[in-house]
């Protein structure tokens, strides 16, 4: 099915495990994609040998970084249709009272500021599309508080206000604004430490008590995205989707309790 043929689709932390898995379905489905990150040399590889994607280094922080990846992607591909805000970055474990407050900044920076640079660079665009999709991947942590993640739990409950209040300023210009709270990945986000010292969630997080056993697989995420960019979601917008395999609900009843 090619259901993205001749839209233009841009991804933010594109390199990443989320990331890669979107591009690749996107692709698939006939979109023309630019895909951002920091980290260049596995962006670029990603891109290598495919008409249609293309990597540019964007930091979601650098205002500068955003008007570029905008215009590369207008001129090589045309206006942007679907936006992606995927960039983003864990907290390190700590206590509020011991937090550094250069952690808290850095990553408010990146997982909130960063989308919202993301929305104002590309709405311009999108008007020039005629209308648009955007999707901000925010977190399970936005529906609920995690102990020693102050940080990246305030980032994300902070892209829901950012979704509703975008999806109100921008549904008249045909521009559908939601967010996806994805539960735990299987990615480098946490089968990776976060920094070196610091065990990776991987290593005590798992599964086993709730209604789904298993990791979310990148792809599970894709799935979601590709039908709220999608015509089929053309009246949805302002809406929050959480695919976490019954995280949130808590521990499951095992079939077998009296
Ligand atoms: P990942 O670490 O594999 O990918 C994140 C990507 O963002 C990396 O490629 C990284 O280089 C990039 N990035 C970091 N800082 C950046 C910046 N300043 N500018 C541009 N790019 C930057 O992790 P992932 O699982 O693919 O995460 C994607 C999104 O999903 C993130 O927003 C994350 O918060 C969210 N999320 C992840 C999980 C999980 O369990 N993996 C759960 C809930 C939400």
């Amino acid at each position: 099915m090619e259901r993205f043929a001749g839209r233009t689709v841009l991804i933010t932390g594109g390199a990443g495990g989320q990331g890669s898995s979107h591009l690749q379905a996107y692709l698939d489905e006939g979109a023309d994609v630019v895909i951002g990150d920091i980290r260049d040399q596995l962006g670029a590889s990603l891109v290598a040998g495919h008409d249609r994607a293309h990597y540019v280094h964007l930091d979601v922080t650098d205002e500068g970084d955003w008007a570029a990846a905008v215009e590369a992607a207008e001129s090589l591909f045309g206006p942007i249709s679907v936006l992606v805000n995927n960039a983003g970055i864990g907290s390190p474990p700590v206590l509020i009272e011991d937090g550094a407050l250069d952690d808290w900044q850095h990553i408010i920076a990146v997982n909130l500021t960063g989308t919202y640079l993301g929305i104002r660079a590309a709405v311009p665009s999108m008007k020039r599309a005629g209308g648009g999709s955007i999707v901000n991947i925010a977190s399970m942590a936005a529906n609920t508080g995690i102990a020693h993640l102050a940080p990246y739990v305030a980032s994300k409950w902070g892209v829901r206000g950012l979704t509703r209040t975008a999806a109100l300023e921008l549904g008249r210009l045909g521009v559908r604004v939601n967010s996806i709270h994805p539960g735990v990945v299987e990615t480098p986000f946490i089968t990776e430490p976060l920094r070196p010292g610091l065990a990776p969630v991987s290593d005590y997080f798992s599964p086993d008590p709730f209604a789904i056993k298993r990791l979310a697989q990148p792809r599970d995420i894709t799935e979601l995205l590709l039908f709220l960019t999608s015509e089929a979601a053309s009246f949805i917008t302002g809406s929050e989707f959480v695919a976490d395999g019954g995280l949130l609900l808590g521990p499951a009843v095992p079939a077998d309790a009296a």
